[in-house]
């Protein structure tokens, strides 16, 4: 069975307990890997190798770290079918979605940081016959990325790709449930030509490893996605400290449907808003709601289009959703199915785990699962799931749709659809959202500003945002 390494000034090595944890495949249920269990040990000796990585990485200069973030990109796509299987095999996500969006996407993040920094301006200020002024931006250290387990090298890249190319060293830890392609990408570094000590990555768990990390005195930045509990502790210890912090965290984000809406352009895109990745995306809208004059007609159709959803193998092709990612998870969502019930909630299709024959009998599936008849205030439509369940309420104008939007701690994404363009403009101005997409969802441009605002998280990344977290400003002003 393959044993998972850290990666630590360039080697590959299990951590210093010489302990191990399981690493499960969803779709079986069983275990196909180890990984280290670490501790703080191996994040100070992460520390260590980084502190004496910095100014080799920066004497590099901009086109040398750019050429071997590029070359990191071009090496992943050339390995895209090993990673996309790797990710499908850990995560329990269909193959032809971590084929088609998560290594795709790890790809484009290396190259978008790695061009990104060599346009990236620096501000001057002029004061008339006074002075001038130039903003220099530079590296911070030694930074703290920290990812969850729902997109794996997806959201792990997204961080650890800014954080490098602005010339910082990096101690990372992705998800513990979730390590494989964070090791295949570890596997790769010497190869892009990544001086040793530049990128580690601690496996293990949260608690241990992301801990430590969090409290380290010379890890000065933490980027960090995941629940909004966990940034909580996070903020916790590290605010004290004045580190800097990324924070992107839970989500309950409304979709709404006005009756003006182009309906079968609505309907497929809610399809998949609701329960791409089984639902397992923090953008994912998990509250729809519907004007009232087409609510019937929007539950009889949607409700169909998901009983029609197939729930299979991840390898399948013809599988909409796979496997959720583990049991404690599938047992939580199951939890909330029944929580719907008591709170009086009727559920209109799924509601269930889905048992498939032969080796996939102890997969972990659930049917896609749609529910109606909540109040808005109930826990159910409050509190983030994270699977693949959606609730249904209706509403009268826009000022109800608003008022039901945005009842909620969160604020991360929102959809809308209406063909009114007015509506759509004061309606994207009023939901209290990071991201709002008008008759579209996941369209991505990685140059705008990503993230939440309410318990969603604490700054934004992409683009000018994530190049400016991860360096530090210094007015630089000279006397005429
Ligand atoms: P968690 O908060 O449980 O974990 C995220 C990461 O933090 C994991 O690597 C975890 O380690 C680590 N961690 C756990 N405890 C600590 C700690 N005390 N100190 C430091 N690190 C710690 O989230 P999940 O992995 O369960 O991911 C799902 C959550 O992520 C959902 O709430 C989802 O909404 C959110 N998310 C937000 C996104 C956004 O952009 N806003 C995008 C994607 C997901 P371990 O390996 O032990 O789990």
């Amino acid at each position: 069975m393959e044993r998972i390494q850290n990666l630590i000034d360039g080697t590959l090595r299990p951590a210093e307990s010489g302990d191990w944890l399981d690493v499960h495949a969803p779709a079986t249920g069983a275990i196909y890997a180890h990984l280290p269990d670490s501790d703080e040990r191996d994040v100070e000796l992460a520390v260590q190798a980084a502190r004496k990585a910095f100014p080799i990485w920066n004497k590099m200069g901009l086109e040398g770290r750019s050429k071997v973030l590029l070359k990191l990109a071009e090496l992943i796509e050339r390995d895209l079918e090993h990673f996309a299987k790797d990710e499908s095999r850990d995560n329990g996500k269909p193959l032809s979605l971590a084929r088609k969006v998560d290594i795709p996407r790890a790809v484009a993040n290396f190259k978008f940081f790695a061009t990104a920094i060599l346009h990236f301006p620096s501000e001057a200020h002029l004061m008339d016959d006074v002075a001038v002024n130039y903003t220099d931006r530079q590296p911070i250290g030694v930074v703290g990325c920290i990812s969850p387990w729902n997109l794996p090298l997806y959201l792990f890249t997204w961080k650890i790709a800014p954080a490098l190319a602005t010339g910082n060293c990096v101690v990372a830890k992705p998800s513990e449930v979730t390590p494989m392609t964070a090791y295949r990408l570890s596997q790769l570094c010497a190869e892009a030509g990544m001086p040793p000590g530049v990128l580690n990555i601690v496996h293990g768990l949260g608690p241990k490893v992301g801990a430590a990390i969090t409290a380290h005195p010379a890890i000065t930045a933490i980027s960090f996605t995941g629940g909004t509990r966990t940034g909580a502790e996070i903020a916790r210890v590290a605010a004290p400290m004045f580190k800097k912090l990324s924070l992107e965290l839970g989500g309950k984000n409304p979709v709404v449907i006005f009756a003006d809406c182009d309906f079968e352009d609505m309907l497929a895109t809610t399809v998949r808003s609701s329960f791409t990745n089984q639902g397992q995306i923090c953008l994912c809208g998990s509250r729809i709601l519907i004007q009232r004059s087409i609510y019937d007609r929007f539950k009889e159709a949607f409700v169909e289009r998901v009983k029609a959803l197939r729930v299979g193998d991840p390898d399948d092709a013809a599988s909409d959703l796979g496997a959720v990612v583990s049991k404690d998870h599938m047992d939580k969502v199951l939890s909330y199915i029944d929580l719907a019930k008591e709170e009086g909630g009727s559920v209109l299709c799924g509601g269930s785990r889905v048992v498939l024959d032969g080796p996939l009998k102890d997969g972990w599936y659930l049917a896609p699962t749609v529910v109606e008849g909540l109040d808005v205030r109930c826990r159910t439509n409050q509190e983030e799931i994270f699977g693949p369940v959606v609730t249904l309420q209706p509403f009268d104008d826009e000022e109800h749709a608003l008022a039901l939007a945005n009842n909620t701690p969160y604020g991360l994404a929102a959809v809308l659809w209406t063909r009114d363009v007015k509506r759509s403009h004061r309606m994207a101005r009023s939901l209290q959202a990071g991201i709002v997409w008008v008759n579209c969802w996941m369209i991505r441009d990685l140059r705008t500003p990503f993230g939440g605002m309410k318990q969603s998280g604490v700054g934004r990344e992409g683009g000018v945002d994530a190049l400016r977290f991860f360096t530090e400003a210094k007015n630089v002003c000279i006397r005429l």
